[in-house]
């Protein structure tokens, strides 16, 4: 059976910086075929081990400011004294070519992005306790105290737009939290209106 199917699903994936989010979606993708991590651009400096196209597309502010002028941008936000942003050609040829599209953006980019493309998926990722998101950022070792603190008090805003989203994954053990999400791929993908080219030889 010829399950290809006519256009990618976008996924929105959002939570609280240190969470999890680029662990879970390491694994996700290390399982999933057919999926695209989509690479953000950012101005923010690479940490060790991030590498410039795999985690971040890196730039410097003027050529970011370029994007957004040119309108090259599906959304971005500034984030702790930052530019995030999401090329709008990338993720569209993928999608055309019927390639599920994740996107791992804060909260004000996942609110844009719905006001674009409301049939998208919208999850949110949360740690088992906050005092767990605070070791797990030291842990992570990448981050200035100053930094740190910073992400946290933003944490705090961002749980509010929980509401907003369809789904919420909590990323107490990493492969639990792979699994809730290959769970809403999955059942997304049996959507009906997802599988209309299946349907055509039945009517
Ligand atoms: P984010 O991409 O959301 O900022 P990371 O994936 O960088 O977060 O994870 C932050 C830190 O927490 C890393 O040191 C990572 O190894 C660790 N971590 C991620 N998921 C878990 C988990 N389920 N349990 C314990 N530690 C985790
Ligand atoms: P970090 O610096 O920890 O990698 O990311 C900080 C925040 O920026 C995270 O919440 C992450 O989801 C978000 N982010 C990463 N890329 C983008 C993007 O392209 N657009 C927006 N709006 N947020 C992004």
């Amino acid at each position: 059976m010829n399950k290809k199917k006519e256009k990618g699903q976008l996924i929105v994936l959002s939570g609280p910086s240190g969470v999890g989010k680029s662990t879970v979606i390491a694994e996700l993708l290390s399982q999933r075929d057919n999926i695209y991590f989509s690479v953000s651009y950012t101005t923010r400096q690479p940490r060790v081990g991030e590498q410039d196209g795999v985690n971040y597309c890196f730039v410097s502010r003027e050529e970011f400011e370029g994007m957004i002028a040119r309108n090259e941008l599906l959304e971005y936000a500034e984030y702790v004294n930052n530019y995030y942003g999401t090329s709008l050609k990338a993720i569209q040829e993928r999608l055309d070519a019927g390639i599920d599209v994740l996107l791992d953006i804060e909260v004000q980019g996942a609110a844009k992005v719905k006001a674009r493309c409301p049939e998208a998926i919208f999850i949110f990722i949360i740690p088992p306790s906050f005092e767990e998101l605070s070791r797990r950022l030291h842990r992570r070792n990448t981050d200035s105290e100053d930094v740190i603190a910073g992400r946290l008090e933003k944490a705090k805003v961002e749980f509010r737009e929980i509401p907003h989203y369809d789904y919420l994954v909590i990323n107490d053990k990493v492969a639990d939290a792979v699994g809730e999400i290959e769970a809403i791929l999955t059942a997304a993908e049996c959507r009906v209106e997802n599988r209309k080219g299946i349907l055509a030889q039945f009517a």
